[in-house]
């Protein structure tokens, strides 16, 4: 267990907001160098006034809690899922195998850490447009959610960590903020609204409303593909093999590493940095989510794309970014802490030059 523990510095980064009850820019989209200006700031909802508008968090998780907001899209979808994973001992091949371990990493690797959290939700590198597409449309195939509810739950959560308004907190009960959360919508009856508040930038994207409404067609194309393709190869028993292992199990099995950040990252582990919620780095999560364990260097840092902070926190998903900036996929990768650090790391840089 370390026990070092550094406080954030965030007095000299002018992407870090005031109040961390609000969406703060620090989680919040497009914001990079506020000071060159080189990416839209996303504006704070403002009032009448002019004013921005308060954030109080709500609904809260209490408040969820009711018969008449259940999600019977999200039950229906993540139950079927989950019923289909009973089959799997007796449609094993391995092919179905194979298929499951290349579309976990696909989806759950790229789609989810690298594209809904890492470049989506805390814009922690820039990039081109095809290349957000490409990856959010990857995101849509682990069945977590279009990228737009994604982004704005996971946003919530970083502006309410641990406090009322957080969509997921063990502070309401572990199993809750594992999986009972998405029994619920998170919202307050208006969708549009909700996404407006955390999503705006993603909202003024056509790609992105397009990926929205193509969620439910995208996944279900895959899991009649898997199917075609095992039935075309060897007909019923590989169709049904590779659709309950590569769609199925696979699904379920990306849904739960995702969930065990939300769940076991805020309950077990430790703490390489004092952040005001309950985030912790627990290496099992890190494992099985591809380095999204590290989540109290997350917590800390949230726009930082490394979210392994010292050298034996293996994270495979930022040797993902590496590869992707090498072939100049992405640019001005966040891979430093602070403006400060920023401008140090620049110096040096310019210095080598000369
Ligand atoms: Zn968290
Ligand atoms: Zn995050």
């Amino acid at each position: 267990m370390s026990t070092v523990i550094d406080s954030p510095t965030r007095e000299s980064d002018p992407t870090k907001a005031d109040s961390p009850k609000s969406p703060s820019l620090d989680q919040h989209p497009n914001h990079g160098d506020a000071k060159t200006g080189d990416v839209a700031i996303p504006q704070m909802e403002t009032d009448a006034t002019g004013m921005a508008k308060p954030d109080h968090g709500k609904p809260t998780a209490q408040e969820r809690r009711r018969r008449d907001n259940l999600s019977l899209y999200a039950l229906g979808w993540l139950g079927l899922a989950h019923i289909g994973c009973l089959f799997a001992p007796m449609t094993f091949t391995w092919a179905g195998l194979f298929t499951l371990i290349g579309l976990h990493w696909l989806t759950g690797s790229l789609g989810i850490c690298l594209g809904y959290h890492r470049l989506l939700t805390h814009t922690g590198m820039k990039t081109h447009n095809w290349v957000r597409y490409l990856f959010g449309g990857i995101g849509s195939l682990a069945g977590e959610g279009s990228p737009l509810d994604w982004v704005a739950d996971h946003r919530k959560h970083h502006a309410h960590s641990d406090q009322e308004g957080d969509p997921h907190s063990p502070h309401d009960g572990g199993w809750w903020s594992h999986v009972f959360w998405l029994a619920f919508h998170t919202h307050d009856g208006d969708r549009k609204d909700y996404l407006n508040h955390w999503v705006p930038d993603l909202m003024r994207d056509r790609g992105m409303r397009i990926l929205d409404k193509m969620f439910l067609p995208m996944n279900l194309a895959l899991g009649a593909g898997l199917f075609g393709i095992g039935y075309a190869f060897g007909g019923l028993s590989l169709a049904t093999s590779l659709f309950i292992w590569g769609f199925c199990l696979r699904l379920v099995l990306v849904l739960h590493a995702t969930w065990l950040v939300n769940s076991a990252s805020h309950i077990w582990g430790y703490k390489n940095y004092e952040t005001a919620d309950d985030s912790r780095n627990n290496w099992i999560v890190a494992i099985f989510a591809y380095g999204e364990g590290w989540h109290n260097n997350h917590h800390a840092y949230p726009r930082m794309a490394k979210h392994g902070h010292k050298w034996w926190e293996f994270d495979m998903t930022w040797m993902m970014i590496v590869l992707l900036k090498k072939l100049g996929l992405v640019w001005d990768v966040v891979d430093y802490k602070n403006a400060a650090e920023k401008r140090a790391r620049a110096a040096a840089q310019a210095d080598k030059a000369a």
